[in-house]
C-alpha cells in the first residue's frame, strides 16, 4: 500500500458508504464530489434486506432509518383491472432477519453525509471537485484529475481511486472508451409524492398495470399518527415506441402532472385512486429509464469502478441504490483480504462484475415486473382468475429466480457470514 490515501470519486450513495466502510476498517479516505453543496435530491427509493444488513453493520440502525422511510412489508402486482396477480411478504414478514426499508433518497443521501462528517471528519468530502479522469503512475499510485467549481484544475494522488461518480462516470468513459452511448429502451418515468392514506398492508410496494404501462406505489414514511397520512412515493411509466427523445427531455426535469397525469385518467377502484395521487402532488420529475451495457471489466490496476459508474440499471428491480452499498462492502472485504492494492480491486471485480452485469440485463428485460408483461402477453392485463392466467407456482418460480439472482434470496442472505466481520480492520503494511 502507498502512503496516499484512497481516493473515491462522487459523493453519492456508492461513494459516502464506501467512505464509511474504508473508515470503519482503518483505511483513510477522500471523496470528491462534483456539486457545490449536497442537498436532499430525490424521491423514493428502496433499501433491500441485503443493503440493510450493510447498514446495521455500519452502525445505521433501524433508528436512523425509521427517520427517513419505513419498513416495507409487502411486494405486490396488481392487473389493468385493479385485481391481485401476485403478493408476497417483505423484509422481516417475509422472514429476512433484516427489513427491508422504503427511503427517501434525498434524506438516506444526508444522513450517510452526516455520518461522514461526524466520523471521518469535513475534510473527507471535497465539494465542488470534478473529476475528469485518472493517471496511473510509474510508483503504483493514482492521480485522480480534478476541475474546481472555479475552472481550475489539480491532480490528487491516491493509493487506489474508486469511481462511484454515477451513470455518467467520467472514469468508466476513460476506463472503456469504446463503451456504447447509454441505453434507452423507449420507457419514460415520471415520479412525484403524495401525501395520502397507505394502502393494502400500510407499508406495500404496488406495481399496477402492464410492463408498458404501469404505475409503482409506496409508502415512504410511516403514517402521521394525527392525520394518518404517509408520503405516498410514486412513478407512472409508459413505454414510448420511439427509440429517441430522451436527450430532448433532459435528465430529472421538472414538470407539471398535467403532462402525463392523463395517461392514467381512468385508473380508479375502491381500493385506489391514482388520478387522485397523481393531483395531490406539487410536481414531478421526469426521467427516462437508461441504464449502461455492461462492460466486462470494473478495474484497471488502481482504479475500479462502483455503484450506477459500474452497472447503472432500470430500477424495475428497486436495486440500484442496494447494490452500490453492498459493492462498497465487498470491496472492503476484498481490502480485509489483499490490502489496500490493485489486487483487492481485481478480487471485487471477480465477485461482482460477471454477477451485476447479468441482473443489468435482466432488469431490462422488465425484472421482477416481468410477471406483468406475462399477464399481458397472455391475456391483455385483464382477467377473471388469475390461477387461469398463470398457474401460483409458476408466479412463485419465477420470482425466486430474480431474488436469487439479485442477491437477495431469504436462505442465501440470513446465512451469509457478515461481510465484514466486527472489529476488523486492514493490517498495516
Ligand atoms: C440527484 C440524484 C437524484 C436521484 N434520485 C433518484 C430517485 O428518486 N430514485 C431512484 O431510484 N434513484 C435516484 N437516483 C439514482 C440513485 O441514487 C442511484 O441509482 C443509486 O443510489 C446508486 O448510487 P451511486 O452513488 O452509484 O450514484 P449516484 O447516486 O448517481 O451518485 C453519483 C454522485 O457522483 C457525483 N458525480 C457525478 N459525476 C462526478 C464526477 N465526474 N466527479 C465527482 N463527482 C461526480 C454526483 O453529483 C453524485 O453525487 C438519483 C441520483 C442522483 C444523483
Amino acid at each position: 500500500m502507498t502512503d496516499h490515501p484512497v481516493l473515491i470519486a462522487g459523493g453519492g450513495i456508492g461513494g459516502l458508504a464506501t467512505a464509511l466502510t474504508l473508515h470503519q476498517i482503518g483505511v483513510p479516505c477522500v471523496v470528491f464530489e462534483a456539486v457545490r453543496e449536497m442537498r436532499p435530491l430525490g424521491v423514493g427509493i428502496n433499501l433491500q434486506p441485503n443493503a440493510v444488513r450493510e447498514l446495521y453493520d455500519l452502525g445505521i440502525g433501524a433508528e436512523a432509518l425509521d427517520r427517513i422511510g419505513v419498513p416495507a412489508k409487502e411486494w405486490a402486482l396488481v392487473g389493468l383491472n385493479g385485481r391481485e396477480i401476485y403478493a408476497e411478504p417483505r423484509g422481516l414478514d417475509a422472514g429476512y432477519h433484516w427489513p427491508q426499508y422504503a427511503v427517501h433518497r434525498g434524506q438516506f443521501h444526508m444522513a450517510l453525509y452526516r455520518q461522514v462528517i461526524e466520523r471521518i471528519g469535513p475534510q473527507a468530502i471535497r465539494l465542488g471537485c470534478r473529476v475528469t479522469g485518472y493517471r496511473k503512475n510509474s510508483d503504483g499510485s493514482v492521480s485522480a484529475l480534478i476541475e474546481h467549481a472555479d475552472g481550475t484544475t489539480s491532480d490528487a494522488r491516491g493509493s487506489l481511486l474508486v469511481a462511484a461518480d454515477g451513470i455518467h462516470s467520467a472514469i468508466r468513459a476513460q476506463m472503456h472508451p469504446n463503451q456504447p452511448p447509454i441505453h434507452w429502451g423507449g420507457a419514460l418515468m415520471w415520479r412525484g409524492t403524495t401525501w395520502a392514506k397507505p394502502i393494502r398492508t400500510g407499508s406495500s410496494f404496488i406495481g399496477l398495470g402492464t410492463h408498458r404501462h404501469r404505475m409503482v406505489i409506496y409508502p415512504i414514511s410511516h403514517p402521521d399518527p394525527v392525520t394518518g397520512l404517509a408520503l405516498i412515493n410514486w412513478i407512472a411509466e409508459v413505454t414510448l415506441d420511439s427509440a429517441e427523445g430522451w436527450q430532448q427531455t433532459g435528465w430529472f426535469r421538472q414538470v407539471p402532472t398535467a403532462d402525463f397525469a392523463h395517461h392514467f385518467a381512468d385508473w380508479k377502484w375502491d381500493w385506489l385512486d391514482v388520478p387522485a395521487l397523481i393531483a395531490g402532488a406539487d410536481g414531478a420529475f421526469e426521467n427516462p429509464m437508461i441504464d449502461r451495457d455492461p462492460v466486462p471489466s470494473w478495474a484497471d490496476g488502481p482504479v475500479a469502478l462502483l455503484g450506477d459508474a459500474a452497472h447503472a440499471m432500470y430500477p424495475t428491480g428497486s436495486n440500484g441504490a442496494s447494490q452500490a452499498i453492498v459493492d462498497a462492502r465487498v470491496l472492503g472485504a476484498a481490502m480485509l483480504q489483499h490490502g489496500v492494492t490493485p489486487a483487492a480491486l481485481a478480487a471485487y471485480d471477480a465477485k461482482l462484475c460477471g454477477p451485476i452485469s447479468a441482473v443489468v440485463l435482466r432488469n431490462r428485460g422488465a425484472g421482477p415486473f416481468g410477471l406483468l408483461a406475462m399477464v399481458d402477453e397472455r391475456c391483455g392485463g385483464r382477467f377473471e382468475n388469475i390461477d387461469e392466467v398463470i398457474p401460483a407456482q409458476e408466479r412463485a418460480a419465477f420470482m425466486a429466480g430474480y431474488k436469487a439472482a439479485a442477491g437477495f434470496a431469504v436462505e442465501q442472505l440470513n446465512k451469509a457470514p457478515a461481510t465484514i466481520p466486527k472489529g476488523a480492520r486492514v493490517a498495516k503494511s
